[in-house]
């Protein structure tokens, strides 16, 4: 049976300390709800992570790192390689957030080597896609959605494309605090899902977690993760608060 995921992005939010006391609060508040039917991931920003490793129960909480570098090692200032982050003990990576594409030009072509170098090193990809308001105006977001990934993940081999989860991310829904309906969002889910049996056949599709990302929070989670192809959120602004997450968490 497919994993059910709730993940936080923290983004680049809370200093090292602030994120340790977060990622405490929420390992002990996972620990006394006694979820044990979900992977809860903390997207860290890279400085945190091995202390946040540190500080929560591994056995119910995995950590990851927003980002990780094209290349595998060499002269690249500034850049974190997927080694690096499988090092600090980091299990998940998040690959291709919206942020990322728009902000850092991130292209499909860097995304590939991303998403290889991510697998080789042992980390879980989280792949995050997802449309403009302007596509989606447009009636447009299906296409949209299937061309990142045939430009990406669907390139990989059936075994590679097993070891990662996707995360749908309508922008406009993104810290906007317009949450795609549950309609829209189960829609473009079962979208993906059939997409991923046409290329990678239906037992891949039936293990696939993908995940919806925007604007979700405590309240709308239930209803969200009440569909058949949600298998979870990925989190950002109500991943900072330890009760707000764990709403989310134990929404299911
Ligand atoms: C995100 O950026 O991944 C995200 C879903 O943000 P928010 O929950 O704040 O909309």
């Amino acid at each position: 049976m497919r994993k059910k995921i709730v993940a936080g992005n923290w983004k680049c939010n809370t200093t090292v300390q602030e994120g340790v006391e977060l990622a405490k609060e929420v390992s002990e508040l996972v620990a006394k709800s006694g979820v044990k039917n979900v992977v809860v991931v903390l997207g860290t920003p890279f400085t945190h992570i091995t202390s946040v490793v540190g500080a929560v129960d591994s056995q119910l909480i995995d950590v990851a790192a927003q980002n990780c570098a094209a290349d595998a090692k060499g002269a690249f200032t500034g850049e974190v390689s997927a080694a690096m982050v499988k090092s600090t003990g980091a299990t998940h990576v998040i690959l291709g957030h919206s942020e990322r594409r728009e902000y850092y030009g991130e292209t499909s072509a860097t995304l590939n080597k991303k998403v290889a170098l991510a697998l080789a090193n042992g980390l879980t990809p989280i792949y995050c896609c997802g449309e403009a308001l302007s596509i989606r105006e447009a009636n447009e977001q299906n296409a949209y959605v299937k061309t990142q990934l045939d430009e990406t993940i669907f390139n990989l081999s059936p075994e590679d494309f097993s070891k990662l989860a996707i995360a749908y991310e309508p922008i406009w829904a993104i810290g906007t605090g317009v949450t795609a309906s549950t309609a829209q969002a189960q829609e473009m889910l079962a979208y993906i899902r059939g997409l991923i049996a046409d290329k990678f056949g239906k037992v891949v599709a039936e293990e696939t977690s993908i995940l919806y990302g925007g604007s979700c929070n405590a309240k709308n989670a239930p209803e969200l993760f009440s569909q058949p192809d949600i298998d979870g959120g990925l989190i950002g602004g109500a991943s900072l608060k330890a009760e707000d997450f764990l709403g989310i968490i134990t929404a299911y």
